[in-house]
């Protein structure tokens, strides 16, 4: 409130000298635009440190959007929960109650489109002020554009899920795997490239022995590990799978905890 109280008298301040002054460029107040003072459009893996180390933020906080009819397996939300409680140093840690969003019908998305119903449809933002950082994650109703992976990281912040896919993946037939396996896999997968796995440059995510499967980009060579490239992979997925959620190899958890994770 107080805040409040002193942007507008600011706000009246500038407004005052406007009147007195030619060429005044209205590029400062009166937009709650203005308490975004954290990019949130920035290459995934650019936040790595925000989200593992406690030392800016000491708080997580994760805004979930679904597409009508592909609201998100709860255990599987709760998983990833577990996951940044185990991973992040932080106090805590939430995942907001998922919101559904309209139904956009789209067989397939582009980057940019996701990007767009970002912009359109996320309503919380990072802010330095309450040490909080900000997640995004929106599932839509349709398939990615290559159309053959699970979920992508687009942002520093945010990552998207293609329903569509997970109902081609899983399943209740035998030996497909449950939703909650999918979806636990891919969610937790995708903030692995938030964190900055595997060597994403400018992430401070360094790799503490080299374990890099460069022919298929940003992934651990380990075949085993969370972020093994077929983790995220609709035509590989099932193949690599047991009954349980794979977790990080020992490299993988090196390399987050040489950037203030845990
Ligand atoms: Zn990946
Ligand atoms: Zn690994």
């Amino acid at each position: 409130m107080k805040l409040l109280t002193k942007k507008t008298v600011l706000s009246m301040l500038l407004m005052a000298i406007c009147v007195f002054s030619t060429g005044c460029l209205d590029n400062s107040t009166g937009n709650d635009d203005n308490e975004v003072l954290y990019s949130h459009v920035e290459s995934p893996g650019l936040s790595a440190n925000d989200f593992l180390s406690g030392e800016t933020f000491t708080s997580l906080e994760v805004e979930v959007d679904y597409m009508q009819g592909f609201a998100p397996n709860e255990e599987a939300l709760d998983s990833l929960e577990a996951f940044f409680k185990q991973r992040l140093n932080k106090q805590s840690v939430s995942i907001n109650e998922p919101t559904e969003i309209p139904a956009v019908g789209e067989a397939s998305y582009t980057a940019s489109q996701i990007r767009a119903l970002e912009e359109e449809n996320r309503d919380h933002y990072t802010s330095v002020e309450d040490s909080t950082l900000r997640a995004y994650i929106i599932i839509v109703d349709g398939q990615y554009e290559d159309g053959n992976v699970l979920g992508i990281a687009y942002y520093n912040t945010s990552s998207a899920f293609f329903g569509a896919t997970y109902e081609q993946v899983s399943g209740p037939g035998f030996g497909e795997p449950s939703r909650r396996l999918t979806e636990s896999i891919s969610y937790r997968h995708e903030f692995g490239h938030l964190f900055g796995l595997v060597n994403i440059p400018g992430s401070g995510t360094e790799m503490q022995t080299n374990h890099q499967d460069t022919e298929n980009g940003r992934h651990c060579d380990n075949d085993s590990c969370l972020m093994y490239y077929a983790m995220e992979n609709a035509g590989l997925f099932d193949q690599f799978l047991g009954e349980e959620i794979p977790a990080l190899d020992a490299n993988c958890v090196a390399d987050l905890q040489g950037n203030g994770g845990r």
